[in-house]
């Protein structure tokens, strides 16, 4: 389904300069629920709440930009996320992939809602550390874990450490012999699927860097089982993010479950687990309709079932990794409106540049990935015509843009707040100082309280790091 077909098309109103996708909306105020977290609403006087809290109150107390997070939306969607995936595979288990976005109160959130926690670096371990998540419901990916990171992973009792290459294999081996441990490890596949999105975030094709190729791997996999050093749990597959068609994954389940299998048969071992991945689909405009944890658990059930039942082998563990359908809807952006300037496209037409306070520097996604998002006007109701949009950043660089393409109130000025949605997956945890512009804070909003999570950074807090 397609939302807002209603909405007439493109063409009568941009003549063109929109993409295909874009439509009118019926009412420019109206909130598209797949875009927003649960509680954000509009209160009666028309401005954006969250979790009982205007945005009014939000940018007077923190200022702007901001990332404002729903903490019971956030819980929400873990909570999807583990009851579908629980429902359909009871001895599995879901894990947050924390780098959309952590922080030590997202890491108590996840261990709370009884989800595991997906880190891949040194520093994203030490935040899961800091918020004392349970070390065994940790995995640990990445395709270069140093011997540092590595050795604090077994520190932390990381309950899955998942090997990216034969060097990786050799390293950990290395540290477990002289600990004495022997930890659970699995090893990254590349299934050669092509998913169909971004070429930056499709990460199973041969010619990219994660993971081996399915011989290589399942030499890698009775290597291991061998050596007797660490203990396999089984594959891992992770085919890229932002995929809404199920064909993908069906082509690399039955990939890396053949895999599963052969490793199986060849060295009569059991493997108890097998990775799919995350990469689950999120509505950014108002043209896109994701599917549910619910949708996607079933789904996936049904593949895993079928590839199992024609090899003849036992259904594994299954895990699975969401980021971005847990974090992203979760979250918006608030910036205040500080110059709008009209540019003639021809023909009568014209699109209204809307320059924010802050920009490609709190989210990299458009200018990096071509990314579309959408925007609200949120301080106020409007009943003004229509006008198509472009919100763009402050930074120098023409390709600063936020949001491409969408239709905001023409009576758009500065000191106005807008609303971007949908970005709390990969635009915190992307940020950047560019431009010398601190990042903004994060604020959780639930039950009627706002609070800080991070903090926002500070001039002086750039300054003290320039030690010339
Ligand atoms: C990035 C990543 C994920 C999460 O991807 P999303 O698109 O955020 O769901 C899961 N697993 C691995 C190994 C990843 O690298």
């Amino acid at each position: 389904m397609r939302v807002h077909e209603a909405g007439a098309l493109h063409e009568e109103y941009t003549g063109g300069h929109g993409p295909a996708w874009l439509r009118m909306p019926v009412d420019v105020n109206d909130l598209i629920p797949q875009l927003w977290a649960r509680t954000v609403n509009r209160d009666d006087a028309g401005v954006l709440t969250v979790g009982g809290v205007d945005v009014n109150k939000l940018a007077a107390e923190f200022g702007t930009a901001a990332y404002v997070v729903d903490e019971a939306d956030f819980r929400s969607r873990l909570r999807d996320f583990r009851g579908s995936f629980s429902a359909n595979f009871p001895d599995g288990a879901v894990y947050y992939a924390g780098k959309s976005f952590l922080c030590k109160a997202v890491a108590r959130w996840v261990a709370e809602e009884g989800v595991n926690l997906d880190i891949c670096t040194g520093g994203e371990l030490a935040t899961a550390v800091a918020a004392g998540f349970p070390g065994e419901r940790l995995a640990f990916h990445g395709n270069n874990k140093s011997e540092a990171e590595l050795a604090a992973a077994l520190d932390a009792g990381v309950g899955t450490i998942v090997l990216d290459s034969r060097i990786e294999v050799e390293r950990l081996t290395r540290l477990a012999k002289q600990r004495g441990v022997r930890p659970g490890v699995m090893v990254r596949t590349k299934v050669g699927v092509e998913a169909h999105t971004h070429e930056y975030i499709a990460t199973a094709h041969e010619d990219q860097k994660f993971g081996l190729s399915l011989e290589a791997a399942v030499k890698a996999a009775k290597h291991i089982l061998a050596a007797d050093v660490l203990h396999l749990k089984g594959l891992h597959s992770h085919i890229g993010s932002q995929i809404f068609e199920t064909t993908a994954f069906e082509v690399a389940a039955r990939r890396v479950i053949g895999a599963h299998e052969q490793i199986q048969r060849e060295t009569g071992k059991t493997l108890p687990e097998l990775g799919l991945g995350g990469g689950f689909g999120i509505a950014y405009t108002t043209q896109d309709d994701p599917q549910s944890p619910r949708q996607l658990a079933d789904g996936l059930r049904k593949i895993v079932d079928h590839e199992c039942d024609n090899l003849g082998i036992d259904i594994p563990s299954i895990t699975v990794e969401p980021g971005r359908a847990i974090s992203g809807p979760t979250t918006f952006t608030l910036y205040e409106v500080g110059t709008v300037k009209s540019v003639d496209l021809g023909a009568g037409r014209v699109r209204s540049y809307v320059s924010v306070d802050g920009g490609m520097s709190d989210n990299i996604r458009t200018a990096m990935y071509g990314a579309t998002y959408s925007v609200t006007l949120a301080s106020r109701l409007s009943d003004a015509p229509p006008i198509l949009g472009r919100v763009v950043g402050k930074h120098c660089e023409a390709g600063d843009i936020i949001v491409r393409d969408e239709f905001l109130p023409g009576d758009i000025k500065p000191g106005d707040l807008i609303a971007v949605p949908g970005t709390g997956a990969y635009c915190r945890s992307m940020a950047s100082n560019y431009n010398h512009v601190p990042r903004p804070p994060v604020v959780a909003v639930a039950d009627g309280t706002a609070r800080l999570i991070v903090r926002g950074e500070s001039v002086d807090d750039l300054l003290n790091l320039d030690v010339g």
